[in-house]
C-alpha cells in the first residue's frame, strides 16, 4: 500500500502516489497542495543547496552598494547595517532583523543541505528527528526574500542622497532570494517523505490511522505514550481552546499596530534640517519621488497586509458556522493566504534598519531609528503567530459532524 499523507488544512487522507514528472499532488477536499515532484534528482539538490550556501556567503559577506557624499564613502552590507543599529542603542529591532534576515535563513539552508546530504548517502544522523523539528519551526520566521525587495526599496530612497554604485552583495541577495525558494520546497515533511521512499523512515500509515504527527506528517494511530512514533514530537488530535489564544493574539497585534503607524519610523538629519517620518508618510514620500511601483509594494506590505491578516483572522475566528464544503473551501483558501503574506509586512522595518547605514555619513547625515519599527516587528511576529495557532482543520471537523447529524438523521 502507498504511503497515507493528511492534508494539513482539511486532515483528508490521500495515498501518495507518484504525480508524474514535475507534477503536483493537490487535496481532492479543499486543494491545497500536498507534495510536488522536484526537477532535480535528490544527489542534484545536494548540489544546490552548497550552492545556495556559497550565493549566501557571497550575499552577506560582500558589499551591497558603495555609498559615497563629498569624498565620504560608506560600504553597505546587512551586517553592516545590523551592527550600526546594535552600536546606536536599537537592540530590539537589531536583534529581530538580524535573526530573521541572517540567522534563521543560514540555519535553514544548513540544516537541509545537511539532511539531504544525509539521505544521499543512505546515513541518518542520529538525531534527525530534533534536526527536523528545529527546520519546521524556524522556516516560516526566514525572510531573505523580504530582505531583497527591502534593499531595493531602501537603494530607490536613497538614490537622491548619495552616489550609489552597486556591489556583488546585491547580486548575490538577488539569486539567493530564487535559490531560496527553491531550496524551500524541501521542508521537514517533504525530507521525511524522502526518507519515507528510500526506506530510512517508518511508512506514514503503515501503523494504523486516526492521528497526524504536525512535525512529521505521519499517519498513525493514536499513540498511548502521546508522542509521535516516528519523530517523537508531542502530539494532540487539535489545537483545542486555542481560539481564545488566537483571539489573545490579534487583539495585542492591533494594539502594536497603533503605534507602529502614528509614531515616527524614522528619522532623518541631513544639513537642510530633520525630519520624522511614519509609515504611511515614507509610501506618499515614494509616490511623490515618482517611484509609485515601490509606493504600491510598500502600501500593500506595510498597510494592506497587516490589515488584511487581522481582519480575515477576526473573520475566521467569528464565522464557525459552515453550511457546506464550499464555504469551507473559500475560508480554507482565505487562511492559506494569510499563511502565505504572513511575513511580507516586515519589508518596512528592513528597510528602515538598511537605510541607517546607508545615510551614516557623519556631519553630513544621519537616519536613526523611530519607536515605530519594534512596534510594527511585532505586529508582524504576533500575526504570524496568531496564524500558526489558528486550526483550519477544525471547520472541517465541524462540517463532518453536521454531515454524520443529518445522515443518522435521515436513517
Ligand atoms: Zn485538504
Ligand atoms: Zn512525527
Amino acid at each position: 500500500m502507498a504511503p497515507l499523507i493528511a492534508c494539513p488544512h482539511c486532515d483528508t487522507l490521500h495515498q501518495r502516489l507518484d504525480p508524474g514528472s514535475r507534477g503536483l499532488a493537490a487535496c481532492r477536499c479543499c486543494g491545497t497542495v500536498l507534495y510536488r515532484r522536484g526537477w532535480f534528482s535528490l544527489r542534484q539538490w545536494v548540489a544546490f543547496g552548497w550552492a545556495t550556501l556559497i550565493v549566501f556567503a557571497v550575499a552577506q559577506g560582500f558589499p551591497i552598494a558603495q555609498l559615497s557624499v563629498q569624498g565620504l564613502d560608506v560600504s553597505l552590507t546587512f551586517w553592516s547595517a545590523l551592527r550600526l543599529c546594535w552600536d546606536r542603542g536599537y537592540y530590539g529591532v537589531s536583534v529581530m532583523t538580524g535573526l530573521v534576515g541572517f540567522w534563521f535563513p543560514l540555519v535553514q539552508i544548513a540544516l537541509t543541505v545537511w539532511v539531504m546530504q544525509a539521505l544521499a548517502a543512505r546515513r541518518l544522523p542520529p538525531d534527525l528527528a530534533r534536526i527536523l523539528r528545529l527546520l519546521q519551526r524556524l522556516t516560516p520566521w526566514s525572510m531573505a526574500p523580504v530582505l531583497v525587495l527591502a534593499l531595493l526599496v531602501a537603494i530607490v530612497k536613497v538614490a537622491g542622497m548619495a552616489q550609489l554604485q552597486a556591489g556583488p552583495g546585491l547580486v548575490g541577495f538577488f539569486v539567493l532570494s530564487f535559490m531560496m525558494s527553491g531550496l524551500g520546497r524541501w521542508d521537514a515533511h517533504a525530507l521525511w517523505r524522502e526518507a519515507e521512499d528510500a526506506g530510512m523512515a517508518s511508512i506514514s500509515g503503515a501503523h494504523g490511522r486516526g492521528a497526524v504527527c504536525a512535525a512529521c506528517g505521519c499517519v498513525q494511530a493514536q499513540p498511548a505514550s502521546g508522542h509521535c512514533l516516528r519523530c517523537g514530537a508531542a502530539m494532540r488530535h487539535r489545537r483545542h481552546g486555542h481560539d481564545l489564544e488566537v483571539w489573545a493574539l490579534v487583539l495585542a497585534a492591533v494594539i502594536f499596530y497603533i503605534p507602529a503607524n502614528t509614531l515616527p519610523v524614522m528619522r532623518v538629519q541631513t544639513l537642510l534640517g530633520s525630519s520624522s517620518h511614519t509609515i504611511l508618510g515614507g509610501v506618499v514620500e515614494l509616490w511623490q519621488m515618482g517611484s509609485w511601483d515601490l509606493a504600491v509594494i510598500v502600501f500593500v506590505a506595510s498597510v494592506l497586509v497587516p490589515v488584511t491578516k487581522l481582519l480575515a483572522l477576526s473573520f475566521l475566528l467569528l464565522r464557525k458556522h459552515v453550511d457546506d464544503s464550499r464555504t469551507q473551501q473559500q475560508r480554507t483558501r482565505l487562511f492559506t493566504v494569510v499563511e502565505f503574506i504572513g511575513q511580507w509586512s516586515m519589508l518596512d522595518v528592513f528597510v528602515v534598519v538598511l537605510m541607517t547605514a546607508m545615510a551614516n555619513f557623519p556631519g553630513l547625515s544621519r537616519i536613526d531609528v523611530g519607536p515605530a519599527a519594534l512596534n510594527f516587528g511585532a505586529v508582524v511576529v504576533l500575526t504570524m503567530w496568531a496564524a500558526m495557532r489558528y486550526d483550519p482543520r477544525r471547520g472541517w471537523d465541524r462540517l463532518r459532524l453536521a454531515r454524520q447529524a443529518e445522515d443518522s438523521h435521515a436513517r
